[in-house]
């Protein structure tokens, strides 16, 4: 134990000792009053003897016993008195009651026996038996604190151990030995009873200290009894509110768990309809990693493409159209730098090693916090190869309804005006806003009842049969006269309903001033108003080709003015030119019979004659005219005679082609001049001629056809887009054993006459087709070849097979066949052609339409047949840059372009005629810029060059 513990006990024991010590005193006190009491009786009761010291002493002593006792009762119990005065009480009483048992010792002793002589030793020794007692009582009780003991027993032993020295008693020296060792007995019993008191109180008090301070655990741990059932209930409570949370959260978890897969369903059907989305849009995803330089592509679910760029964003940069790298930097570089929301641009990037038209959009997503530098980038691009596409096409269209010079317009399933083209309001004179809305009749004036009549027909025609196309006369409410063509077709949906009617209106009246003045500016010469020598071919050549009519039996007859150079120079210009204004009037005078009078250039001129039966009748006709024309001329006044030389060649007799027979008919007139002019020249026959009748040619060609010298030619088509090789152009040449390479024109028109053309014609086929499958072979997959046809073939009827066996003979699929037609195979429009020409477009094989213009270059061809293609003729492409002749060619590509059809230009020869024809929409170019007709070696040669470059 601690010392503080140590003196508290100590304190503690002292003030229990002397407190117990006070409330055993008052027993001591008792005894003393008894033992005092008793002595008195004894005495009292033994002797008569009234001893005054003994009486006093006696007296006193009980008072002071009997106060003593009183007091110190009232001391124990008083609150006031401290422990250390109650010590001091109890000493003094001590010492008082033992001096009180000394002077009675000695009374008695002395006193007593001096003074009584009838006290006996018996009474002394009562008396010492009586003070013994209080010694033992004295033990018993006073030894709690032992000074008490040692106060009242050293006074009281005093006058024994004193009395032989100072009273030098006779009492022997044996009681007093007796007495000595007594007291001694009695002081160690005090002592030890002293000692066993206060081990007794120590231990009581240790106990009490034990006593408290487990009473103290008790209650504390009483309390932390309380504590912790008072925690256990916390923790029961907590414990329950857990598990309530727990089946809630377990609840909440459920619910959660439940809406996440609902929420996780949806995102995956989000994401599938995303990815169809963007697979259907062409939509792909982009991540830029500024940070790590990299570029995440993903264009499907699973591909990601990964591109690590260097510094200098090489790999992108490569990716990126040069012309449109600057656009694309600038706006990457404003959205980089903050000053737009988004990043927006329209560019070509390479795909599959092609240029390819995306729409890219992105945001930054993440910029330092500090620098503000981008970090990331997100976006999509879209594939808008095919928009551009589609909206140039349908800027072109868009183009071609504003620019076309023919009125188009939509109408309603109504027949009431939704669209028309300014064309349109520009011929009828009526502005936009009064057409739109209005019927297809609100227009025009309907008073006469014939009139409404027709247009009412018209309008069930349109509504039931979807279409209409015939000539109309309308008088317009603007007050407008025209004469049109009216063609509507109706445009139906998926399911064949009616939705719309497009329709074209053509001025009539306008075109065919147009068409007139351009064939005659064309045809005819503006000095002498005769048709020139187009004209003049062109006349002779559908004479030669159209077996249907009656001639079959003509003369040509060539004159030319003798010495008109001399005549022109000794006059002057303006005289020659009215002396064949002159000339050529009395020529048509005299010739109203002709089939046809040209001047073909300076002083020539030519005249067609049918001869029907009559032989001798041109020879009278050129002595008529040779007369006529020798009659004097008034020049300004002035009279002039000349003399004319004529060369005449006669059909079939001296030629059955243009060609031979023009070239037959100058022979003769060199002839005649030869001879000194004014002379009338009959060719000869035997003088120079490849083919000295027909008769042998056609053998000829038949021994051809059978050795294999015909040969074909290719030329190419090329596509103006790319200027790669679009097809060829199959042309037939007969590798003469004498004449060596003849040309076409020349053994081609004899051919027609005969089964021959037939024959050359698939021959010319089966080689075509053959070619197409050798090229095929060689990996030239898509090469078109272009076989011309004449009208005797088509007439013939063999057409169709011949075409079929050359197909099929070589497998070739009929898409890579096209055939050129003439207009003049087309004049005859009848019934049959059409028929074969619609069975060959349903076979698949296209049709083009060949040397347009030269012909009538009638709009009707184009709209009644099948036909894909114009060939515009070289005789247009040849005077490119001619104002004039340009308007044909501009008119021919808007007038194709205008009817969907494709365009050839043939004859290109020069770098300006392309240019040319490219700025205006030509597709297709053929001719000696690019290359001649090619053998079959030298083509497939051609081809792979094209290939390497
Ligand atoms: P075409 O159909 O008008 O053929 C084009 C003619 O123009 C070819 O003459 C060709 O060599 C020539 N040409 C091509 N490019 C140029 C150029 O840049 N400048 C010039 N001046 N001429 C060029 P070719 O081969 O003499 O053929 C003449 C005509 O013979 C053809 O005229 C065609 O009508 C006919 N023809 C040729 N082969 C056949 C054939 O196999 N069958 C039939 N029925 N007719 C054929
Ligand atoms: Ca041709
Ligand atoms: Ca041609």
């Amino acid at each position: 134990m601690s010392d503080i513990q140590d003196e508290l006990i100590t304190e503690s024991l002292s003030t229990s000792q002397i407190k117990r010590a006070a409330q055993h005193l008052r027993y001591f006190l008792m005894w003393v009053f008894v033992a005092s009491l008793f002595n008195i009786v004894m005495y009292h009761l033994f002797y008569d003897y009234s001893s005054n010291h003994y009486n006093i002493w006696m007296f006193f002593n009980m008072v002071i016993v009997v106060i003593s006792c009183i007091l110190t009762r009232k001391f124990i119990y008083s609150k006031k008195i401290t422990p250390l005065n109650l010590d001091a009480w109890c000493q003094l009483l001590c010492l008082t009651i033992g001096s009180s048992i000394g002077i009675g010792v000695l009374i008695i002793n002395h006193y007593l026996m001096v003074e009584n002589s009838e006290i006996t030793g018996i009474h002394v020794l009562l008396s010492s038996l009586m003070t013994s007692s209080i010694y033992i009582i004295g033990i018993v009780y006073l030894t709690q604190r032992l000074r008490y003991f040692i106060y009242m027993f050293i006074p009281s032993i005093l006058p024994v151990i004193l009395a032989k020295i100072i009273f030098a008693s006779n009492v022997p020296h044996v009681y007093n030995y007796l007495f000595y060792v007594w007291f001694t007995i009695v002081f160690i019993s005090a002592i030890l009873t002293h000692r066993i008191h206060r081990r007794l109180n120590l231990l009581n008090i240790h106990n009490q200290f034990y006593l408290r301070q487990s009473k103290i655990h008790l209650d504390e741990s009483s309390l932390l009894q309380q504590q912790l059932e008072q925690e256990i209930d916390k923790c029961k409570g907590i414990e329950n509110d857990l598990q309530m949370h727990n089946q809630l959260l377990e609840q909440k978890v459920k619910e959660r768990t439940y809406h996440i897969n609902q929420i996780n369903d949806r995102l995956e059907n989000h994401q599938a309809n995303l990815d169809f989305a963007h697979e259907t849009a062409g939509i792909s995803s982009w991540l830029w990693n500024i940070e790590k330089r990299t570029v995440e592509l993903s264009s499907k679910k699973t591909e990601v493409r990964v591109i690590q760029y260097d510094n200098n964003l090489e790999q992108i940069n490569l990716l990126i159209h040069p012309e449109d790298k600057p656009e694309y930097n600038k706006l990457m570089r404003r959205h980089l730098r903050g000053f737009s929301e988004r990043f927006e641009a329209t560019y070509r990037i390479l795909k599959n090693n092609q240029w390819c038209w995306i729409e890219d959009i992105g945001k930054v997503i993440a910029r330092d916090p500090i620098t503000h530098k981008p970090l990331r980038m997100v976006g999509i691009h879209r594939d808008i190869e095919q928009e551009i596409k589609d909206q140039e096409q349908l800027k072109l269209a868009a183009n071609v309804f504003n620019q076309v010079e023919q009125g188009v317009f939509v109408l309603d399933n109504n027949l009431c005006f939704i669209e028309v083209n300014p064309f349109f309001s520009k011929l009828v004179d009526i502005p936009n806003e009064q057409i739109l809305g209005k019927h297809l009749f609100d227009l025009t004036s309907n008073t006469i009842f014939e009139i409404s009549n027709k247009h009412a027909e018209i309008s069930q025609q349109v509504i039931l049969h979807g279409e209409y196309d015939a000539e109309v006369q309308e008088q317009f409410i603007s007050g407008k006269h025209l004469t049109l063509w009216l063609h509507i077709n109706a445009v139906r949906d998926d399911n064949s309903k009616i939705i719309n009617y497009i329709g074209v209106i053509t001025d009539l009246t306008e075109r065919i001033k147009h068409e007139q003045r351009l064939a005659y500016l064309e045809n005819y010469n503006l000095l002498t108003d005769l048709p020139n020598r187009v004209y003049f071919n062109l006349h002779l050549h559908q004479l030669l080709v159209s077996k249907s009519g009656p001639i079959n039996h003509f003369a040509i007859i060539r004159i030319n003015i003798d010495r008109f150079r001399n005549f022109n120079e000794f006059l002057n210009n303006q005289a020659g030119d009215e002396l064949l204004k002159q000339f050529s009037k009395r020529l048509k005078q005299t010739s109203f019979d002709a089939l046809l009078i040209a001047y073909l250039n300076n002083d020539d001129f030519a005249l067609i004659y049918n001869l029907g039966s009559q032989h001798n009748f041109i020879g009278q006709k050129a002595e008529e005219l040779m007369s006529v024309l020798q009659k004097p001329f008034n020049i300004f006044g002035q009279e002039h005679t000349i003399s004319i030389s004529m060369g005449i060649a006669l059909f079939p007799e001296h030629g059955r082609q243009i060609s031979s027979l023009n070239n037959h008919a100058e022979i003769a007139l060199v002839e005649a001049k030869k001879l000194g002019g004014n002379t009338i020249y009959y060719y000869d026959n035997k003088s120079n001629s490849i083919f000295e009748n027909d008769i042998h040619l056609e053998r000829d060609l038949r021994q051809a056809i059978k050795n294999d010298d015909l040969e074909v030619y290719y030329q190419p088509k090329i596509s103006a887009r790319d200027m790669s090789v679009h097809g060829f152009e199959a042309l037939i040449r007969w590798s003469h054993p004498d004449y060596g390479v003849i040309q076409p024109d020349a053994f081609l028109p004899i051919a027609e006459e005969s089964s021959l053309i037939s024959e050359i014609g698939q021959y010319v086929m089966l080689k075509a087709c053959k070619q197409i499958h050798e090229w095929q072979q060689l990996g030239f997959q898509d090469i078109r070849i272009s076989v011309n046809v004449v009208a005797q073939q088509i007439h013939r009827g063999q057409l169709m097979d011949d075409i079929n066996l050359a197909l099929s003979t070589y497998d070739v699929a009929p898409q890579s066949i096209e055939l050129e037609l003439t207009e003049s195979s087309l004049v005859n429009k009848s019934e049959e052609v059409i028929e074969l020409l619609n069975k060959i477009k349903e076979r698949g094989i296209e049709i083009a339409l060949d040397d347009f213009g030269t012909g009538y270059s009638s709009l009707a061809y184009l709209t009644d047949y099948p036909i894909n293609t114009l060939k515009i003729d070289k005789s247009f492409i040849s005077k490119i840059g001619k104002s004039k002749d340009e308007a044909i060619v501009n008119a021919i590509i808007a007038m194709g372009k205008a009817l969907g059809l494709s365009l050839v230009a043939e004859g290109v020869e020069t770098f300006e005629q392309i240019e040319y024809l490219q700025q205006r929409g030509c597709d297709f170019f053929q001719g000696y810029y690019f290359s001649k007709p090619l053998n079959s070696t030298q083509s497939t040669e051609f081809l792979n060059q094209k290939v390497m470059q």
